[in-house]
């Protein structure tokens, strides 16, 4: 079984459902709110211990009760949370997100306890980074956090997974020295490269342009049309198995979780590690919610068996 660290962000989600967005200085009525647990940190974590994996969340939350709903979300779901710390004074983040009719939303953040995740926390959790297989992180939680982060899994030769988002124009040269693997989607990559991705051509060039700067196994996600794979040894696009979608929420974070849980640390199998992870997040995006949507090994594995991509 293979041990994931995630280091990360946990949010509560609170989607507010209205028929159109308001104009400046307009009021409207919500057609319906709804919460549930998210924050890329926490979607990752899941998905890793769905997907099979050891898994341990190495977070902040506040001292309040969405702390503890995130904590047993986390906790029903098979991840460790013995490094998810309370932090007196801060609320637990929150993403607030409006979505109409169209299906369209914006979202506003409000990181809370994240931001509060320390070098010294992660100093603490040298031993479980020691013992692990793989540290993923993302930029929903300090820069300064997640270079410690890979420091000390590259000081004990454990890989390292980078997921760059939300997207920053100017990620550190020290954490892309220090990053085994990039996962960003198109919209990052894009960022990252300042290449505008729209076929398998521009993703190529954005994957030649991230192994420029240091980085050895690229993975860009694309949506509905896949992933685009380049390693040594393997340069291609996985197609997406093609399902109804219902709710797109978390298909990245279902996607790396379990192609973090599949890969082999030499990164040999990654091919077969995304054919997996595309399967799994295909049936995530057939379903609603992040975290509930999320499939099983079990479930990911049988649908593996049938002809239906
Ligand atoms: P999000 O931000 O919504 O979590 P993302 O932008 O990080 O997602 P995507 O590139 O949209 O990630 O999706 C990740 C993977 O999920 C894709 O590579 C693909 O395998 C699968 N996927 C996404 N959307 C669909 C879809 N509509 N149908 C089938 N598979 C999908």
């Amino acid at each position: 079984m293979k041990k994931i660290v995630v280091v990360g962000s946990s949010n509560v989600d609170t989607t507010l459902h209205v028929k159109d967005f308001p104009k400046p200085g307009e009021t409207i009525n919500a057609l319906d709110i709804t919460s549930a647990g998210g924050g890329k940190g926490a979607n990752q974590a899941i998905a890793a211990a769905k997907g099979g994996s050891d898994t341990n969340f190495i977070n902040r939350v506040g001292e309040d009760s969405d702390g503890r709903f995130i904590l047993s979300q986390l906790k029903s779901y098979g991840v460790d949370t013995t490094y998810v710390q309370t932090t007196s004074g801060k609320n637990t983040g929150h993403a607030y997100i409006n979505l109409n009719e169209a299906g369209q939303n914006n979202i506003i953040i409000d990181h809370g306890a994240n931001y509060e995740l320390s070098i010294e926390d992660i100093d603490a959790a040298e031993d479980l980074i020691s013992e692990s297989d793989a540290v993923i992180t993302q930029f929903e939680t300090p820069l300064d956090v997640a270079i410690e982060a890979f420091k000390l899994a590259k000081k004990h030769a454990v890989v390292t997974i980078l997921n760059p988002a939300p997207a920053i124009e100017n990620i550190p040269n020290e954490l892309l020295k220090l990053t085994d693997l990039i996962t960003p989607n198109e919209t990052e990559a894009g960022v990252i490269t300042g290449i505008e991705i729209s076929d398998e051509t521009s993703l190529k060039e954005a994957s030649d342009k991230l192994h420029g700067l240091g980085i050895e196994n690229v993975v860009i996600t694309n949506g509905a049309k896949g992933s685009y794979l380049s390693t040594k040894k393997v340069e291609k696009m996985v197609p997406a198995f093609k399902v109804e979608a219902v709710d797109t929420t978390g298909a990245g974070d279902t996607f790396l979780g379990f192609l973090a849980s599949q890969l082999e640390t030499d990164f040999s199998n990654i091919e077969e590690a995304a054919i997996f992870a595309s399967r799994a997040s295909s049936i995530a995006v057939s379903r609603l919610g992040a975290q509930p949507s999320i499939p099983t090994f079990n479930e990911v594995k049988e649908a593996m068996g049938k002809n239906n991509g």
